[in-house]
């Protein structure tokens, strides 16, 4: 599939669930009202919608949320799904979780063919960790990590970067990542969703990150690109690769190469702006897929060439009024 800028789009985030264990300040509001079951896709139509886009071309499928792995028998979907890698016609599955079920789920995960994973972790300090996630409990979390990697799962860490919170923390999260063979991608927070404070107070940019780590640490460019908008250096005392994704002070537009579908259907072509497509309707009003193909090819002629995001500081409501749970990080 190719977009009007030229974009081979091969990338599909697919949310499973808007639901989540934990409620993280800067995604999620405390009190949040989630969608009623009717409105979700069930694992079937969500099988049958991924295995469309991969018939129009999809190579790397990302499952997230929500919580992937609180959605009930995530486990038969990812199954299902590992028919396309098998096939040869997925080149890779994988998903992104808060690491709170990874435990449980590591072996089934690898034995369905996911290689690799992002966990999100913003903090090591248990308190903090509580605070940011509202009531989250990090043990499970680590020890999660552990088993991922102990059943040969390659894994990465999301941090998002928040000022006041853990800015204190990227040295001691490297030394975490060093020991424990793990790769970290710094993340800009993004407008996304009313929330319950001000985010202008949180954003911190990673430009500033940077400049502090370069005093500890030797940072070297690296070829290395998982075809998103990270740009990754190689970190040499740890000899792991540290990741920086900056969608609010350097626009990473040019090179994007995927789409995201919401756990209700709905396409969303940027996750920076509202123009999408509404699959679900065509999923539940017909079993023949003709449609579907013809709906999706429609709307990737209409794939933006950018996003419209900024944190303005006279202005601290969000650019994107949907939470980053609907559309998935
Ligand atoms: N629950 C899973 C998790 O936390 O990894 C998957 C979904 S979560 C929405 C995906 C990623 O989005 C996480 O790494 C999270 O830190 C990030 N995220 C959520 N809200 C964000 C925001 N406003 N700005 C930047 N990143 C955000
Ligand atoms: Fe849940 Fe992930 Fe959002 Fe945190 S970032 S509230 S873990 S969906």
């Amino acid at each position: 599939m190719q977009d009007p800028f030229g974009r081979h789009v091969h990338y599909l985030r697919l949310s499973v669930t808007d639901r989540c264990d934990l409620r993280c300040q800067y995604c999620m509001a405390e009190n949040m009202t989630f969608l009623p079951k009717t409105e979700v896709l069930s694992l079937e139509e969500l099988d049958r919608l991924a295995s469309a886009f991969i018939h129009k071309g999809i190579r790397k499928l990302r499952l997230t949320g929500g919580e992937p792995l609180v959605r009930k028998n995530i486990l038969s979907l990812i199954s299902s799904l590992s028919r396309h890698l098998d096939d040869g016609s997925l080149q890779e599955l994988t998903l992104t979780t808060n690491g709170t079920l990874l435990e449980q789920y590591a072996a089934a995960l690898h034995q369905y063919g996911i290689r690799r994973i992002n966990v999100s972790l913003d903090t090591l300090d248990s308190t903090k960790y509580r605070r940011i996630t509202r009531w989250g409990d990090i043990n499970p979390v680590i020890k999660g990590i552990q088993e991922a990697r102990r059943q040969g799962l390659q894994v990465k860490i999301n941090m998002v970067a928040l000022r006041g919170i853990n800015e204190d923390e990227f040295n001691d999260m490297l030394y975490f990542c060093g020991q424990e063979g793990l790769d970290l991608t710094l993340i800009e927070t993004m407008p996304l969703g009313d929330i319950d404070e001000d985010r202008t107070d949180r954003y911190l940019p990673l430009s500033l990150v940077k400049a502090e780590l370069h005093k500890n640490w030797t940072l070297s460019p690296t070829a290395y690109g998982t075809s998103g908008p990270a740009r990754y250096m190689e970190i040499a005392e740890i000899g792991q690769k540290l990741g920086f994704i900056t969608p609010l002070s350097h626009n990473f537009c040019d090179s994007c190469n995927r789409i995201r579908v919401t756990c209700t259907g709905h396409l969303y072509l940027c996750l920076g702006q509202n123009d999408g497509k509404d699959l679900r309707t065509i999923l539940r009003e017909s079993n023949d897929d003709t449609m579907l193909y013809q709906a999706i090819d429609n709307a990737i002629g209409r794939k933006p060439q950018g996003h419209d995001f900024f944190i303005d500081k006279n202005n601290s409501s969000p650019a994107l009024k949907r939470h980053m749970n609907v559309t998935g990080g």
